[in-house]
């Protein structure tokens, strides 16, 4: 299965992909310097394209980061009394933005239209008052206690250091846990944001918010490719995969149905959520195949495997390992327990069972003048035939 674009490691190649454009663009100055007017412009037509795709694909952590980009940037242009505090306390402005990065960490994706995103600017509103209660905070105590040296000496590290190490700690473990591309863009935004703050950003600000941009695009491009051809559930490619797969398909090729066995019954006896378990505790085992196969998740508890190049009498060992594979597995299940005198109340705990569960394969290749559709539906006429044959069979 590739995993590749969907979790840790997807967030960590994201990170250094970055770094290396961001460090090209900066060996590269040469050539592009003379157009830096151009940069500054393209940033709002792109921030406006952002906010749009973004949300359109729902991702409006990207739309909202981006907006913040924006107000960020604006806020030092602009002259206005109101904002004038704000621009002369530089420690305020770093302290409220990461404030903001690690509150937009923990936030989940909502609808841009909606009364949701009216929360998020009110709870971005709270990030910069607690950055500001924050700073007051700190000033007065040391004021107060002018007489403790320590205090005086790590003034500066409890203004602006340490506060900024746990923002970088609160966004860091969701870009270690979730697999979303919007974790580690955050992450590279608020590392760039306080290197511009400290002075030590190489690249202009303009050119760094473009780059910044380009990458955020991306990021929802990839994303949004994976929550169209990507299975939610078991992490595998999608009934809509298959067939976009199918159009690249040569001549020759097998292509096998899968059904769980009695898998309502199992449902019905375990519950719906193992029953989620076990599907993907199968898609895991099923991804391990070999000989070239290609699976997928057809829809519920069916799963496809193409064989690009193969007869299905080639492909017979490989899925009857397969299916060996997955009758042997005892999956080991975790199971809430009901506490409360009506049950309803759920507890999450350690209590474990292990439980089994087989499958029933068909493999048909494909014949002359046959197309996609009609050799899957030759197989899935094999795939009940291994049914009627008792299940827990492979039948080409
Ligand atoms: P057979 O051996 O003939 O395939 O019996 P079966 O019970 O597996 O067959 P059937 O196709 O009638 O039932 C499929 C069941 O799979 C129905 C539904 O309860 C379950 N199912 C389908 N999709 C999901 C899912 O995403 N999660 C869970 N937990 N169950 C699912
Ligand atoms: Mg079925
Ligand atoms: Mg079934």
């Amino acid at each position: 299965m590739n995993h590749f674009f969907t979790g840790t490691k997807a967030n960590l190649s994201s990170c250094l992909l970055f770094t290396f454009v961001f460090f090209s663009a900066y060996y590269s100055q040469a050539f592009w310097l003379p157009l830096q007017a151009f940069f500054t412009h393209s940033f709002y037509l792109l921030t406006a394209i952002l906010v749009v795709f973004a949300a359109q694909f729902s991702q409006s952590r990207f739309s909202i980061l981006a907006l913040l980009l924006l107000v960020l940037l604006l806020s030092n242009q602009l002259s206005s009394p109101l904002l004038s505090a704000w621009q002369a306390n530089g420690e305020w402005q770093i302290l409220a933005s990461v404030t903001m990065f690690a509150y937009l960490a923990w936030c989940k994706d909502r609808g841009l239209c909606s009364i949701h995103f009216f929360f998020r600017l009110i709870s971005l509103a709270v990030c910069v008052l607690l950055a500001f209660a924050y700073l007051m905070l700190i000033n007065t105590l040391i004021n107060q206690y002018e007489q403790v040296s320590w205090l005086i000496q790590y003034q500066q590290w409890l203004n602006i250091y340490a506060p900024i190490s746990i923002a970088f700690v609160v966004m860091l473990i969701p870009c270690l846990q979730k697999k979303h591309l919007f974790q580690p863009a955050l992450l590279v935004t608020a590392v760039l944001t306080v290197l511009f703050y400290f002075d030590a950003l190489w690249l202009s600000w303009s050119a760094t918010l473009v780059l910044l941009l380009l990458y955020f695009l991306l990021s929802v491009i990839i994303s949004s490719y994976f929550l169209a051809y990507r299975d939610e559930l078991t992490g595998l490619p999608s009934r809509r995969a298959l067939y976009q797969t199918s159009l690249s398909l040569g001549r020759k090729y097998s292509v096998a149905m899968m059904d769980i066995d009695h898998f309502k019954k199992f449902n019905d006896t375990y519950g719906h959520d193992i029953g989620d378990q076990v599907l993907k505790l199968v898609a895991s085992q099923l991804a391990k195949v070999k000989s070239g196969g290609r699976v997928f998740r057809y829809g519920g508890e069916e799963f496809t495997v193409i064989f690009p190049r193969k007869q299905a009498e080639q492909t017979l060992q490989e899925l009857e390992t397969l299916r060996q594979a997955i009758a042997d597995y005892q999956m080991v299940i975790r199971q809430p327990v009901r506490v409360g005198k009506d049950g309803r109340k759920m507890k999450k705990s350690a209590n474990t069972k292990s439980v089994s569960v087989t499958i029933s394969i068909g493999v048909a290749t494909r014949l002359p003048k046959q197309n996609f559709e009609q050799v899957m539906k030759a197989a899935d006429k094999k795939l009940y035939q291994a049914k009627r044959n008792g299940r827990n069979n492979v039948t080409s």
